[in-house]
């Protein structure tokens, strides 16, 4: 019997490898432009006909190959970037696998001149599905210079499954993406068809993003930084209030390649999952630099899938950086962004000494003061290094800028609006006391700490250094009320006021079995509330920021929207409690504030873990930078 095993061809073998690595003239366009950037060049030049189906070309100012290398370079497993087994670590990590142009040129008609420094002339080589046509000396610059054209003519089935032009043109330009995104110190230029798609300078990382998707995103991106030692994390994420409801920029790149990975997305969208609404998708562009021998990326053949060592601890660590970095950005909307600096300094106009600015204090106001306690919630808690830093952070912003006395809003809006004079007599005489308090301040404009006024009673509207912020009051207390309620229940920490005369209430059987359920919630927060008898309750007391309420309407309308968060939302029971109690008890639109309780109010949030969005994610705070409202009066 004769023997029936035979190798197979290189062509063939090139044919079965190029299916793997080569898919569409998108995988392509990958492959010739990662060499480009592994030969050094500081420019590269994309050029493509008929989505890739045509022509593909890219022309490279880099290193470029000698005559032998030229020809070496179409070798299957001929690659310059491996030399010794230590370097297998390396091919682990960036792919190097010496395959990407042996395969192109087994389906394509492959053309490269190239040319290194040193040498007069460079050579040019043709290649017809891996039979050289021809190589001969050619006058070229130096660098390489590559044509791929008739890709698949040799695999009509692929050939045949191509998408349409648009597919693949979009899939070319995300590969152009990807790559040029980590490289802003490289220029890049892309035309297709004779259209000119992308001219993208040197720059940075930040200069790139925007010079590929656009200008808007200059004020978007929210700078991430974290270096350990096991993951360096630099790079953006897109500011929660600008996600997109269609999946927008999404940029991992581990060792400055693109990978996808579902695990760090969902690290991310955990981080920003608050401050995002349902059904929207964060943006970000983030680089991990890991040590190569953590992770291995050859798990896929075109290399955008990886596999990390710690995954659990890369995670975690994304997770904390992407927290850490909105929290900065909560409070200090714009001092993270570099071209917004020139507005926070003031500026000197020369005929006088600059002076530092102080903070004046009045020594008489006590924004702690008893009858506040009872609208809002008491002293200040044991913070979180997160809400020490989000309130400071609001106390550099907000309270030196009292002294700043620029664009001061008191002086211009004296009045409150007249639409409210229209309200009943109780609000008449609180408004009456308002405005009061309001002229005093204005006697000692600039040493007041509070920069605040109220519209239309329903924001409040507070200059920091860089614009102003309008906070929504109701949903602002909400958050407040929420991180107090979740506190207080871990910590069984609620304050109970006792009323002068106990109430027994009765509640209907589903009301009453509810309130049994959570009668050790209850209590922690503040409820003094015992059972007496058949779905009949005692109440002594009631928490700090609950005695204006009727008892009984108050947990009934509690629990009926905690039920039905319970089922819509399937919260755990003390989110979804904590979340019904603290919509229900914090003041309304339509409440009128005075000054201090504005300010108290804008303190507390600012001391919350969270002062951006409500529990369900609603926002809470809109910055206007100067910037944008100058250019309103441009
Ligand atoms: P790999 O990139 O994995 O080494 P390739 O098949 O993509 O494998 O390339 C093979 C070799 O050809 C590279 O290792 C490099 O030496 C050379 N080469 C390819 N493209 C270029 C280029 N644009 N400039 C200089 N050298 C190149
Ligand atoms: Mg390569």
């Amino acid at each position: 019997m004769s023997d029936i095993i035979q190798l197979l061809p290189d062509s063939i073998a090139n044919q079965i490898a190029a299916g793997e690595v080569i898919q569409r003239p998108a995988s392509v366009v990958k492959e010739l432009l990662e060499n480009s950037i592994d030969a050094k060049a500081t420019e590269v030049n994309l050029i493509v006909k008929d989505a890739g189906k045509t022509l593909i070309q890219v022309i490279d100012n880099g290193l470029g190959m000698s005559e032998t290398d030229a020809r070496m370079s179409l070798e299957r497993h001929a690659t310059s970037k491996i030399r010794s087994a230590e370097d297998l670590f390396s091919i682990r990590t960036m792919g190097f696998r010496g395959e990407a142009l042996a395969s192109i040129a087994s389906i394509a008609h492959l053309e490269m001149r190239t040319k290194k420094e040193d040498l007069e002339v460079g050579s040019l080589l043709s290649v017809e599905g891996s039979v050289v046509k021809c190589q001969e000396p050619v006058q070229t610059k130096t660098g390489t210079n590559i044509q791929v054209k008739n890709l698949f003519f040799n695999v009509p089935a692929r050939r045949k499954f191509l998408k349409s032009h648009n597919v693949e043109t979009r899939h070319i330009i995300d590969e152009f993406e990807r790559v040029a995104l980590v490289h802003p110190e490289i220029k890049f230029t892309f035309h297709h068809n004779d259209n000119e798609l992308f001219v993208l300078e040197k720059g940075n990382f930040r200069k790139r993003i925007v010079s590929i998707f656009g200008k808007k995103y200059n004020q978007q991106l929210v700078p991430v930084e974290e270096a350990t030692n096991l993951v360096k994390i630099s790079g953006f994420i897109v500011k929660p209030e600008a996600a997109r409801k269609t999946r927008g920029e999404q940029f991992f790149f581990v060792n400055n390649r693109f990978i996808k990975s579902h695990y760090l997305h969902h690290s991310i969208q955990e981080a920003m999952d608050e401050l995002i609404p349902k059904g929207y998708h964060p943006g970000y562009f983030l680089n991990l630099e890991v040590p190569s021998d953590f992770i291995d990326i050859n798990i896929h053949p075109t290399k955008t899938e990886i596999k990390f060592e710690d995954e659990r601890a890369i995670y975690a660590i994304l997770n904390s950086a992407v927290k850490q970095a909105i929290g900065k950005f909560n409070v200090a909307p714009s001092l993270d962004f570099e071209q917004e600096t020139s507005f926070n300094t003031p500026v000197y106009n020369g005929d006088r000494p600059l002076k530092m600015p102080e903070v004046k204090v009045n020594p008489n106001f006590n924004p702690f003061d008893e009858e506040k306690k009872k609208s809002f919630s008491g002293g200040r808690p044991v913070e979180s290094p997160q809400q020490k830093s989000n309130r400071e952070n609001w106390e550099k912003l907000y309270r030196s800028n009292a002294s700043l006395n620029q664009f001061n809003l008191e002086n211009q809006l004296p009045t409150l609006p007249t639409e409210e004079k229209e309200d009943t007599t109780l609000q008449q005489r609180e408004e009456q006391r308002i405005s009061s308090g309001f002229d005093q301040q204005e006697e000692h404009t600039g040493t007041n700490e509070s920069k605040t006024i109220q519209l239309h009673k329903k924001y409040i509207m507070a200059q920091i250094r860089s614009g102003f912020v309008i906070i929504h009051q109701s949903r602002a207390h909400e958050r407040i009320l929420y991180e107090e309620y979740i506190k207080a229940m871990a910590m069984n920490s609620g304050w109970s006021q006792q009323q002068l005369f106990p109430q027994t209430v009765t509640f209907n059987v589903g009301d009453a079995d509810m309130i049994t359920e959570l009668m050790s919630e209850l209590q922690s927060i503040g409820f003094d509330i015992s059972a007496f008898g058949k779905n009949t309750f005692v109440i002594q007391g009631l928490p700090a920021y609950a005695t204006e309420y009727d008892p009984k309407e108050l947990l009934e309308s509690v629990i009926e929207h905690y039920k039905s968060s319970m089922q819509s939302l399937k919260l755990d029971k003390k989110e979804a409690f904590a979340r019904s109690l603290a919509r229900k008890t914090a003041i309304k639109s339509g409440k009128i504030l005075a000054p201090e309780e504005m300010t108290k109010l804008i303190d507390e949030l600012f001391a919350c873990e969270n002062p951006y969005t409500t529990p369900s994610g609603k926002t809470i705070v809109s910055t206007i930078t100067l910037d944008e409202l100058n250019k309103r009066f441009q």
